[in-house]
């Protein structure tokens, strides 16, 4: 489990918003996702989480930095590597009806990626494998002859599963999948995800805002907050013992389904506006919506620290939890970035 899939190093991408306007979605990320794992990524909306993951697939050029997939840098792909890339690297859109084309047949559309990566055999072969994969995703051989609008907002996103697994993925980067779904049947969906991972060992990037679902699905939690990741540590962690003041705010936001735990649990708001990623400032991204800040916070922006093993943190709250352990930690990243 310790094989790194993908290394994000330093990556920053900017946005031109106006003449002289920048703004900085993704402002020095450095992470990765190992082999077999599902690294979660949340955050509020426009934090920065999406343009991660594209830039991670390649959809958006980055504007510094590198994203290594397999060793090879993803910006530099050519030829039969950039093939490969584009096969064993796809994604699972939000929106489930937008991605998926209205006049073509859902056995046609799963069997897209088939062809084009020289995968599907015969014609009859290809319908054989679009039929397995759509049981695989919990629908019937009968539905490949039908088009999207005759489905649900789940079945469509079981219909988008299917075609991503049809060219056999290593990694899949999943773009809030379930945010437009109900509640119910965003639990079928990540289940779903689980068990396909478990049978065909499957790596996943699961971006999300809800952190309910992310930490039922993740080995890892990845926090952004203004195009920074401010905190990454393994779910547990995370959850139980959230040190960035961001992180614990997000967490009291989320109902706990026990009413005795729920009147007890102390409450951390969210006060203030949030600083414009075109002007983030020279100090805490967060500064002016925490209650914690001091003097320091709003002087000198914090770096990704290791707060205890394997946690990592920015805030001026915390000290580096050994010196060996920096947010390199022997694996992405350097002075100035973020890493986990
Ligand atoms: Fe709050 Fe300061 Fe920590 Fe930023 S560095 S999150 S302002 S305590």
């Amino acid at each position: 489990m310790d094989e790194h899939l993908l290394e994000v190093r330093h990556l920053k991408k900017y946005f031109r918003t106006g003449k002289n306007q920048v703004q900085k979605a993704v402002d020095d990320v450095s992470f990765y996702v190992r082999k077999g794992e599902t690294l979660g990524i949340v955050g509020e909306s426009g934090c920065g989480k999406t343009t991660c993951g594209r830039t991670c697939m390649g959809i958006y050029e980055a504007t510094e930095g590198e994203v290594l997939y397999k060793g090879m840098r993803v910006g530099s792909l050519r030829g039969k590597e950039k093939r490969r890339f584009t096969k064993e690297v796809q994604m699972i859109f939000q929106d489930p009806y937008a991605s998926l084309d209205p006049r073509m047949k859902v056995g046609d559309i799963i069997a897209e990626g088939m062809l084009a990566h020289n995968m599907a055999g015969n014609g009859r072969e290809c319908m054989e494998k679009v039929e397995e994969l759509l049981a695989a995703v919990g629908l019937s051989g009968g539905h490949r002859d039908r088009y999207v609008h005759e489905f649900s907002g789940g079945q469509r996103q079981r219909i988008g599963i299917a075609r991503s697994l049809a060219v056999e993925p290593e990694l899949i980067v999943c773009d809030e999948p379930i945010s437009a779904l109900d509640v119910s049947v965003q639990a079928q969906i990540v289940n779903l995800l689980m068990t396909l991972q478990e049978e065909r060992g499957l790596t996943y990037m699961f971006i999300a805002h809800d952190l309910s679902m992310v930490r039922y699905i993740s080995d890892r939690v990845a926090v952004m907050y203004l195009g920074k990741i401010v905190e990454i540590a393994p779910s547990g962690l995370l959850y139980n013992n959230p040190k960035h003041p961001y992180t614990r705010a997000l967490l009291s936001a989320v109902p706990i389904p026990d009413p005795k735990a729920q009147a007890e649990r102390k409450r951390f708001s969210l006060r203030g506006e949030r600083t414009s990623p075109a002007n983030p400032g020279s100090g805490c991204r967060f500064c002016g919506r925490c209650d914690e800040a001091t003097d320091i916070c709003a002087q000198e922006e914090p770096m990704l620290r290791e707060v205890e093993k394997g946690h990592f943190a920015a805030c001026h709250l915390y000290k580096e939890e050994s010196a060996s352990a920096g947010p390199d930690n022997g694996q992405a990243g350097a002075k100035g970035g973020n890493a986990g």
